[in-house]
């Protein structure tokens, strides 16, 4: 429909280059805006130019020459009636400087500035003009277009004409969406009647008389607009992935209790009410008659495991298998260990699948799955790698699905698909989001939140402490084991390769070996095989190891109660979220816990707020509030996730306060012109379309 190259004038060349700036489509193109504008509509007396603007001048040229000091250059002088701007070329050619003939009249556009309390400009961009050439100005700003070597602004912006050409003649995919709409929470947005590719031209080619500092922030109505119908189009194409999951069919489970009851009176502790409650929305959920999307937050140590555990079991006690998705494979295995423990007992058999898993064991294991042997399936994303076969899934459990792409779980789904019925889906995380955010990001499912943490939980102490005293942690940490507490040492170069990251613990955990020679000293990282890993793991569970000294493969879910001190080395390193994660490994039994940040001095800005928010708080949803405070929730939402939602104008963090009217809008479409919801889907997604249908 709109290939490149079925553009007047385009040539192989460009396309390439196009391809280099991401723009593959004209619809690419169209949206591709401008970073800053050129405005050429005026010409400002030189008597009242301002430093460090823009500005547009016409004078006639003196004395240009040649300067030899410590760096060629020429320079001239430029006069109006009003006064005179030096102008100063590092660069330039004979004939230029003959062209800058004493008398010639000049029109010369540049940033003006200060030097030696002089008025100049350097480089200007000037055109000679003809005697009595009368100057004829443009009566829009030029834009300014991110380019990338080999294209030259000159030619992306002709290319871009010709795509607003192309639009011209297609007004059909530039229908406003929302006519008929009213607007109630926003401002400065457009509502009457227009066509989205008025607002795309307002923001190419903005007249005269607009508001260049307001397009700049990108708070233009037109901009706003166009901003407006992005995050409907993102949030219409995951409401449409609800809607059709509605349609469907789902495994009608009823909580019969031949399970769950045995298991919660074996159970050593009582389930909190916060637990109590999410499970009852769960089992709401899985007794409809459609798939259940369920997101269960619930803070570090606040026991999702358990819930995930008993929807598990709801399932297996109707007849069929479920199965639980960790992001690593050290959380996998210690998922697996624990169901086992807690369902070989009940009869019920657990099946295990990883990556790492030798050839033999792993098609022991899909024997297990296919003929439904297994009722509890736990494994890492090799789950729903090709050739895993499932007896009668009726449920998926992602565990830490922040940490998953929504591809990746979309795949997962897939597996229990039958005739038109689909697996119920819980997914777990432990990384608050604000509510506004959470109802677009995740405006699929329904949102549970395990507010409340097991009773007794003592909060965990946390102290900064630069490494230059990384002795006295030394002795603090002697202390500690000698009493029967057992450490973490997590040592990390964030955003290095594995391959460093493995280095960096392996070299402390020789260091700390020496200096703690009277205690058992572990290591852990990802360069390990599973064995190794698991082998360290249960000797940390045992007891058998004191300190375990660990990459950031142990962030997540790692559970073990009696661990009660936390060193973290690097800290100013991690973000806020992820020290959070880190430093809720300890604190989860009875034990008073501690974390220590050691970090390097000097210590940075930010950095220092994090640690300090750290120390002042335990508070999963108050350290993602600050967290979004410092910066911002593109990066809150971590890698992955933002990936998931790539945006053309629109910037989650920025545009936040946008969203209650998005969805206001996105359902008024849904219920009254549900056909116009393609076209909207159509222009900010094209391709991405198909894929949010998946
Ligand atoms: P997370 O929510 O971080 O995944 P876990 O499920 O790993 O937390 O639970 C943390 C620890 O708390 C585990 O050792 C678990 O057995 C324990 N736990 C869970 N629920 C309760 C409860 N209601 N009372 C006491 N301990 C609990
Ligand atoms: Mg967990």
């Amino acid at each position: 429909m709109s290939d490149l190259e079925s553009l007047p004038g385009m040539t192989p060349k460009t396309v390439e280059n196009l391809a280099k700036l991401n723009v593959t489509t004209i619809f690419d193109l169209l949206f591709h805006l401008p970073l800053r504008y050129h405005d050429r509509t005026r010409i400002t007396n030189i008597c009242d130019v301002a430093v460090n603007t823009e500005v547009q001048v016409i004078g006639h040229v003196y004395n240009a020459k040649v300067i030899f000091g410590r760096r060629r250059m020429m320079t001239a002088t430029l006069l109006d009636d009003s006064g005179h701007i030096t102008l100063r070329f590092f660069h330039f050619s004979k004939s230029q400087l003959k062209g800058l003939a004493d008398g010639k009249r000049v029109l010369c556009f540049g940033e003006a500035r200060l030097s030696r309390n002089k008025l100049e400009m350097v480089h200007p961009q000037y055109r000679i003009l003809q005697d009595n050439e009368s100057v004829v100005l443009p009566n829009c700003l030029e834009p300014v277009y991110p380019t990338t070597k080999g294209l030259q602004q000159k030619r992306l912006k002709s290319v871009i004409e010709k795509a607003l050409q192309w639009a011209d003649k297609n007004q059909c995919y530039f229908k406003d969406v929302l006519e008929g709409f009213e607007y109630t929470q926003v401002e400065n947005i457009p509502t009457v009647n227009f066509s989205m590719l008025d607002m795309l031209k307002q923001v190419h080619k903005p007249l005269v008389n607009s508001d260049k500092q307001a397009l700049i922030a990108r708070k233009s109505p037109a901009q706003r607009r166009l901003i407006f119908d992005e995050l409907l189009a993102h949030h219409l194409s995951i409401m449409q992935i609800r809607l059709r999951s509605d349609q469907r069919k789902g495994y009608e489970i009823s909580p019969n209790q031949r399970l769950v009851k045995p298991f919660i009176k074996n159970l050593n502790f009582e389930m909190t009410r916060a637990q109590k409650n999410v499970l009852q929305e769960i089992i709401q959920d899985m007794n409809a008659q459609k798939p259940m999307m369920r997101l269960v937050q619930g803070d570090v140590g606040s026991g999702k495991t358990v819930v995930a555990l008993i929807a598990c079991l709801y399932a297996v006690e109707n007849g069929y298998q479920a199965t639980v998705m960790a992001p690593t494979e050290l959380l996998a295995e210690q998922h697996y260990r624990y169901f086992s423990s807690q369902l070989l007992p009940l009869g019920v058999q657990v099946a295990w699948l990883s990556s790492g898993l030798p050839v033999k064991k792993k098609k022991e294991m899909l024997e297990l799955i296919a003929s439904g042997t297994a009722s509890v399936v736990i494994g890492t994303h090799a789950l729903f790698q090709e050739g895993v076969e499932f007896r009668n899934l009726a449920l998926t459990v992602t565990d830490e699905q922040h940490r998953f792409g929504v591809q990746q779980r979309l795949q997962l789904s897939k597996k229990g698909t039958g005739d038109d019925i689909f697996p119920h889906q819980l997914t777990m995380t432990a990384t608050p989001i604000p509510r506004t955010l959470a109802m677009s990001m995740y405006a699929h499912l329904d949102y549970s939140v395990i507010d409340e943490l097991p009773p007794g939980r003592k909060p965990v102490t946390t102290v900064a402490i630069a490494d230059t005293r990384r002795e006295d942690v030394i002795n603090r940490i002697k202390d500690a084991c000698r009493e029967g507490a057992q450490a973490y040492w997590v040592c990390s170069l964030i955003e290095e390769s594995d391959a460093l990251q493995s280095q960096a613990a392996t070299e402390t955990h020789a260091h700390l070996q020496v200096q703690l020679n009277e205690l058992k000293i572990g290591l852990l990282h990802g360069r390990m095989k599973s064995a190794e890993k698991e082998q360290v793991m249960q000797d940390f569970i045992h007891k058998k190891i004191h300190v375990l000294v660990a990459t950031t493969v142990i962030e997540v879910g790692v559970d073990v109660p009696n661990a009660s001190l936390m060193i973290i080395e690097n800290a100013e390193r991690f973000g806020l979220a992820q020290l959070h994660q880190l430093r809720g490994r300890v604190g989860r039994g009875e034990k008073q816990s501690s974390c220590v940040l050691l970090y390097k001095t000097p210590l940075g800005d930010l950095a220092k707020k994090r640690l300090d928010a750290l120390r002042n708080s335990t508070d999963g949803f108050e350290l993602a509030r600050i967290d979004l405070e410092l910066r911002g929730p593109g990066e809150v939402l971590g890698t992955k996730q933002s990936g998931d939602m790539q945006m053309r104008m629109a910037n989650l963090s920025k545009d936040m306060s946008l969203l209650p009217e998005v969805q206001k809008a996105s359902r008024w479409l849904v219920e009254n012109h549900p056909e116009r919801i393609e076209i909207v889907l159509r222009r900010w997604l094209g391709k991405a379309v198909e894929y949010a249908n998946a």
